[in-house]
């Protein structure tokens, strides 16, 4: 407990040290296909209602991808309903590369999917979608439950001739190979801790949409509670507990008789759910990327192409940056190289963020302005309006728990944006909605237990100082 008269650090401070902690440790390392030769391939932004699509496929096949995009999303709306759906999502397509996907969230907010070597697998497409629905429900889902919801909703992807679709029906080959080698136990399964696709995940994977496929047709109320729990934040394997007593993991033989059953299940012939029907005609503009754009914003490409001015992590997850702003440190960053970045990408907030984090601190109101410029090019993103929101905290705190509000909306699994909540509430001094806001990153971060200590601390700590200012 702290004691009332000894300092504690400014929530904003000890919330920032939480965020570059939880940046860290979210780091997925990719596995970018190298570049087979030193041609320099050809990148092309597309743009269309949904999606930014930035990839070197070949023009036709950008195309393609983009279109096939916008009508796997317009029937993942009509088969799982309009709540939660993405309102703008930005893919990385690599034409080289081994056929993998990863739908990426970062800590602050960033999403993203990344694609290699995959212009014609619109299942995989349509897993990656799926992902980034279901995030809007459930906004740290345990794996077993993303991984088999993906792939349960990717057969949407087969559309009939006559545009009909249904989840729930075949996915990829590989899926049903490994089930017939044999069945994870779901006492594993419920433990599943994975990030990205691996090779290795293929067996969890397939027992997975088993899982999930056998929940939602014999247990179709449970396992709604069962999401509904997840929603809510609980931990994942207490939610089980609670929603499946029969097959809990504290019950000696729990999950034991639910690998039984779904030893039967997978012999029965797939139920896919009824169809549904989407048609779309996107509006899609298209642009070759500059030398310097692509230099700087592929990040295989080798240092021999970069262009002086090209950061290496624009397309990073400004942790460092948001350390600086949230805790008033000097910059140390040089600012002609901030300006000529700046200069040459002009549309990333990436290169406007590393503006506000490289003015010096009497120039505040021009880092007031780089930030709001970071958001406006950005303005589905919720990474973007984490950071604003953690930058007006305690300067506009009215305004900032505004923004950090409609980050919540855009990212629901923000850390950054909830700390920014929790700060602009606590500059309110309304205290016991910062704590509410405290609570819910513990929840957001349940697969690191330490969190939970440290949101505690630091929530008895601001309830302390509301009481006695
Ligand atoms: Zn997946």
């Amino acid at each position: 407990m702290p004691s009332a008269n000894r300092p504690i650090p400014s929530l904003l401070r000890a919330a920032g040290l939480i965020l570059a902690a939880a940046a860290a440790s979210a780091c997925v390392p990719a596995l970018l296909p190298e570049y087979g030769s030193r041609l320099r391939p050809v990148w092309r932004q597309l743009d269309s209602d949904h999606f930014r699509l930035a990839t070197d496929l070949a023009e036709a096949d950008a195309e393609r991808m983009i279109r096939d995009l916008e009508l796997l999303r317009a029937l993942l709306v009509e088969a799982t309903g309009t709540r939660g759906v993405p309102e703008r999502l930005e893919v990385i397509a690599y034409a080289a590369g081994d056929g993998t996907g990863v739908h990426h969230r970062a800590d602050l907010g960033r999403e993203w999917i990344e694609l290699s070597g995959v212009a014609d697998d619109r299942v995989l497409l349509a897993h990656e979608l799926a992902h980034a629905f279901e995030a809007r429900t459930v906004a740290v889902p345990a794996t077993w439950y993303a991984e088999g919801n993906a792939t349960y909703l990717s057969s949407l992807a087969h559309v009939s001739e006559a545009g009909t679709a249904s989840a729930g029906g075949p996915v990829h080959g590989w899926v049903a190979r490994e089930l017939r080698r044999g069945l994870v136990p779901v006492r594993a399964l419920l433990g599943w801790n994975a990030s990205g696709f691996r090779e290795r995940d293929r067996p969890q994977s397939a027992t997975s949409w088993l899982l999930v496929r056998f929940l939602r047709s014999e247990r179709r109320a449970a396992f709604d509670e069962l999401r509904g729990r997840l929603a809510r934040g609980e931990h994942p394997q207490r939610a089980w507990d609670a929603t499946f007593p029969e097959w809990s993991l504290a019950a000696k033989g729990g999950p034991e008789r639910l690998d039984r059953l779904l030893e039967s299940f997978a012999l029965e012939p797939l139920r896919p759910e009824p169809a549904v029907r989407a048609e779309v005609s996107p509006r899609v503009t298209a642009r070759v990327w500059t030398e310097a754009e692509a230099a700087a914003l592929d990040p295989r490409a080798p240092e021999a192409w970069k262009p002086a001015e090209a950061a290496p992590h624009l397309r990073g997850t400004f942790g460092d940056e948001i350390q600086l702003v949230s805790t008033s440190r000097e910059p140390d960053r040089g600012l002609a190289r901030a300006r000529a970045q700046l200069a040459a990408l002009p549309e990333d907030p990436g290169a406007w963020i590393a503006l506000a984090a490289a003015l010096p601190a009497w120039a505040e109101a021009d880092r007031e302005a780089a930030i709001r410029k970071a958001v406006d090019v950005s303005s589905w993103r919720g990474d973007t309006r984490a950071f604003l929101a953690t930058y007006l905290a305690r300067r506009k705190p009215e305004e900032a728990a505004r923004e950090a509000t409609r980050a919540i909306e855009l990212a629901p699994w923000s850390v950054g944006a909830y700390v920014a909540r929790a700060s602009a509430l606590w500059t309110l001094r309304r205290c016991d909605e910062a704590a509410a806001n405290l609570e819910r990153i513990a929840q957001l971060r349940w697969r690191v237990p330490r969190f939970r200590t440290a949101t505690e601390d630091l929530r008895q700590a601001m309830q302390q100082r509301c009481r006695d200012p």
